[in-house]
């Protein structure tokens, strides 16, 4: 795993990692405050760290943005009309989702390798399960039994993988909303064909307006549809809002590389490689992990802690190109439908973000004060 960087809560103007691992060479312990710039003179997010330029450079990701949700940034890559784009994921996952349960099963996220292990195909579907281990045990769900949860909320929930993984494995309840009513319709199936027809429940609706009263779950889980949301600042809001007082929030998800001090916004090129990512995979402009955390911290929660796990993703993209040059996948891609092809003919492209660190798969979680 990378290093992980935690944040304190108290201002919504600075991030300040308090990390209390810091033991290990691979985690931030200090953090200087950053220079807070007037917001107004620009609605770019200007990314500030240490002076200590060294530290600055191990600290590829701990970075402090001054601008929440820049607009500039949301504007500047990605696909425009929120209604065209909500349509554009619903169809996207109305027409892919069965092949990919055919394929791959009901996880439609990456899988989570140890960096440089040899992988075995057969390996992924246990990889993708890792990712959900994983994920609770960095926001330390796994670790206390006092904190296990019992009302769950999936965001952005594909056909219900997680939810009815999470529902199994606690005895919890879970609720899941997608944007598509194929991938609604399977998750209640197979819940149904499991026997947790009573304890997880699916339903289309729009992670930036939920069907849920504030404050109804102790675990509030987005596992990679925040790449989706047009609004990262309402879609943080909701996570924050649906969240019972104490509950932990885990959002792993697709960002854009963090921008150095010196930076302004990406750089052309990049935001090409990003427009064209978009527009396959009915993607609305890019954040970096560092707007997460400010998001995050402007709602007040707690106990932030982020870490790229870019590197423990690699193997993903490659072994779903490889399964889509079978016979079985090439064929089923071309029946599909000519939003799944697009989607298809741009995976390498992940790769290529991957390779030149301009894609990183983040995880961030925290919690919701009592
Ligand atoms: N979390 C699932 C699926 C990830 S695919 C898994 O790990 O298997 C992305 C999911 O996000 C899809 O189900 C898509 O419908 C959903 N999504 C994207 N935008 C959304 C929105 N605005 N509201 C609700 N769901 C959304």
């Amino acid at each position: 795993m990378s290093g992980i960087t935690c944040y304190s809560t108290s201002t919504i103007q600075s991030l300040n990692p308090t990390c209390p691992h810091s033991s290990s060479s691979s985690i931030i312990s200090t953090f200087h405050r950053p220079q807070i710039h007037n917001i107004s003179q620009s609605t770019r997010p200007r990314i500030h760290s240490s002076s200590n330029s060294r530290r600055r450079r191990r600290m590829a990701s701990v970075t402090a943005v001054n601008a929440v949700s820049s607009p500039s940034v949301q504007a500047e890559v990605g696909i425009q009309n929120q209604q065209e784009l909500k349509k554009g994921i619903a169809d996207l996952y109305d027409e892919s989702s069965g092949i990919w349960e055919d394929i791959w099963g009901d996880h439609m996220h990456h899988g989570y390798y140890e960096p440089n292990s040899s992988v075995e195909l057969s390996d992924h579907r246990a990889a993708q399960i890792r990712m959900i281990e994983q994920a609770l045990k960095f926001a330390d769900l796994n670790e206390d039994p006092a904190k296990k949860p019992t009302s769950i909320v999936d965001v952005g929930c594909g056909i219900g993988g997680s939810s009815r993984y999470l529902a199994k494995k606690y005895g919890a309840t879970a609720k899941g909303i997608t944007l598509s009513p194929v991938q609604a319709e399977r998750a209640q199936a197979l819940a149904a064909a499991q026997g947790l027809g009573d304890k997880v429940s699916f339903q289309v609706a729009d992670a930036l307006n939920q069907p849920f009263p504030d404050g109804q779950f102790d675990l509030v889980w987005s596992m990679e549809s925040g790449e989706h949301m047009p609004d990262k600042e309402k879609f943080v809001g909701e996570l924050a809002r649906v969240a019972a007082p104490g509950g932990t929030i885990i959002l792993v998800t697709w960002c854009h590389r963090d921008l150095s001090p010196s930076e302004e916004s990406l750089t052309p090129e990049e935001k090409q490689l990003l427009n064209k990512i978009c527009k396959a995979f009915y993607l609305p402009a890019w954040c970096s992990t560092a707007d997460y955390v400010k998001l995050l911290q402007s709602n007040s929660l707690q106990d932030i802690k982020a870490a790229d796990w870019s590197e423990n993703v690699a193997p993903f993209w490659p072994a779903v190109i490889k399964s889509a040059l079978t016979w079985k996948g090439f064929t089923s891609v071309l029946r599909s439908g000519w939003k799944t092809i697009k989607a298809a003919l741009a995976m390498p492209l992940m790769i290529e973000g991957y390779k030149k660190g301009l894609i990183k798969f983040a995880i961030i979680t925290c919690r919701k004060p009592e």
